[in-house]
């Protein structure tokens, strides 16, 4: 037993009922002879609920040293708390009976807060500091926007899983948390301003649909909490069901819990309806004894994930996410890819729509008319770049108009096709270094100098990822071919 947590209750309480040795409290505050908790093990816990009077206390630590008697264990009553509910008078007093510390709500029990208003702001300040304190430590080291994506899902999202499936998010606070994210994605070096190239809604979508896999945090809290209905609904008799259909009533099926009990102000009325009321639209087989199924997976069990989709109403695009993230090239070129499919980099047109006023020029070409489009696919040295691709595979290609169709229609199936599929990523990449050398570094490299390195890259990318090896630029050509 690693800790012995006792909970002594107003005497009030439990004055209404016959006196026991170890009271307990009354779920139904109405009525005394409702579901009665005594105690309760968690984790490597035990949790006694008690009287606050001498008696009671006596005879807990009588149980306590049969326990020991009887067991051989000990109990370390240093590492034991007294919490106490309510108004208590006597505290020393009854402190000294079991020999443990006090302690008074609301406090923390496994890093939740245990006693705190369900709704209060308060309970997620430790998660806000937690993340702006690693944030701070992060922002002073030099992080690719492909590292910053990876740490913010690893790290920021599993920091908040484990409140986010008890407690129902304050939107303020949802807010706040995204903000975070978002700044952190983009931010640059300590307060240095940086663009947000992308809105976080997009951000937000899954992958396949063109975003970065990121979870809004509304609607994952939501599909988090829909686990504990579905729970409600399925394990009948578990414990927790009981103490919660005995507070708050049960209603007509016992699927659900009876309205306008009060309870459903803890329970978010919001999802609890949304979720009740998707599942009464499917379908009954008289055939077969009632239960509940999730129509969403095969198995017919409840699945987060698959009730987040339905929350956050995502619905399939033709984004082609495949050639941005299934290429063997490196993190931080596929997320430039990503804002190229977008159509988000900051090229000239891109500022002077952000109102910045700059010189309409494409410093590849020294032409006007620098876009996107035009500087990836269009300009005369970028089609210089390509035209050597379709030299070396032996095929002929009509440029689409624009880098989402590039995208959409280069990609070949299998494993023999790895350096295909890596080309439009390497060479967007090394044409986008060039542009940013030529506009900001005032030097420049032939179309020639580049096409080796394009190739030099594109060898050592796929090197890289495979047990392909190339002795020379010539023996990766003849591998192309
Ligand atoms: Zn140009």
């Amino acid at each position: 037993m690693a800790r012995l947590v006792v909970f002594s209750l107003v005497p009030e309480v439990s004055d209404k009922v016959e006196r026991e040795y170890i009271e307990g409290f009354s779920v139904d505050n109405y009525n005394a002879s409702a579901l009665r908790v005594s105690h309760m093990f968690f984790a490597d816990d035990t949790l006694v609920f008690c009287g606050a009077a001498r008696d009671q206390l006596y005879h807990l630590k009588g149980v306590l040293l049969c326990f020991e008697a009887v067991s051989g264990l000990r109990i370390n009553l240093g590492k034991s708390e007294i919490v106490l509910v309510g108004p208590v008078s006597d505290v020393e007093d009854l402190a000294h009976v079991l020999g443990g510390r006090t302690a008074s709500l609301p406090m923390k029990y496994l890093g939740l807060p245990l006693g705190a208003r369900y709704k209060s702001k308060e309970i997620w300040n430790p998660i806000l500091e937690k993340m702006e304190r690693r944030l701070a430590g992060w922002k002073r080291s030099y992080l690719s926007k492909g590292g910053r994506l990876t740490l913010i899902k690893s790290t920021l999202s599993s920091l908040s899983t484990y409140f986010l499936s008890l407690f129902s998010i304050p939107s303020s606070v949802a807010h706040q948390i995204e903000k975070l994210q978002r700044d952190f994605l983009w931010g640059g070096l300590g307060d240095e301003f940086k663009y947000h190239l992308v809105n976080w809604h997009a951000i937000c979508t899954p992958i396949q649909q063109g975003g970065l896999g990121l979870r809004q945090l509304i609607p994952f809290n939501q599909a988090l909490l829909g686990k504990w209905l579905w729970r409600f609904a399925n394990e009948r008799n578990t414990y927790w069901r009981q103490v919660i259909a005995c507070k708050y009533g049960c209603d007509r099926d016992g699927w659900h819990l009876k309205e306008g009990r009060g309870g459903h102000g803890d329970w978010a009325l919001g999802e609890y309806t949304d979720l009740m009321a998707f599942l009464y639209q499917q379908k009954v087989k008289r055939t077969e004894a009632d239960q509940l199924r999730w129509v969403c997976t095969t198995s017919g069990l409840f699945e987060i994930r698959s009730y987040y989709r339905l929350l956050s109403s995502q619905h399939v695009s033709n984004f082609p996410w495949k050639s941005i993230w299934q290429n063997r090239v490196p993190h931080k070129v596929a997320f430039f890819t990503w804002l190229v499919a977008h159509g988000k980099i900051l090229t000239i047109d891109n500022l002077r729509r952000r109102q910045i006023c700059v010189l309409d020029w494409c410093f590849m070409c020294k032409r006007a008319g620098e876009s996107v489009n035009h500087l990836m696919l269009h300009c005369e040295y970028a089609q210089e770049l390509w035209s050597m691709i379709f030299c070396m595979f032996g095929i002929s290609w009509v440029m689409p108009q624009s880098t989402y169709a590039l995208l959409h229609c280069w990609r070949r199936k299998g494993p023999a096709h790895l350096i295909w599929n890596a080309i439009p990523s390497c060479l967007m990449w090394l044409l986008w270094r060039e542009r940013n050398q030529r506009a900001f570094e005032d030097s420049e490299r032939h179309s020639a100098e580049l096409k080796l390195t394009l190739l030099r890259t594109l060898m050592e990318w796929i090197a890289a990822v495979s047990r392909l090896s190339f002795p020379s630029v010539f023996a990766f050509i003849d591998d192309c071919v």
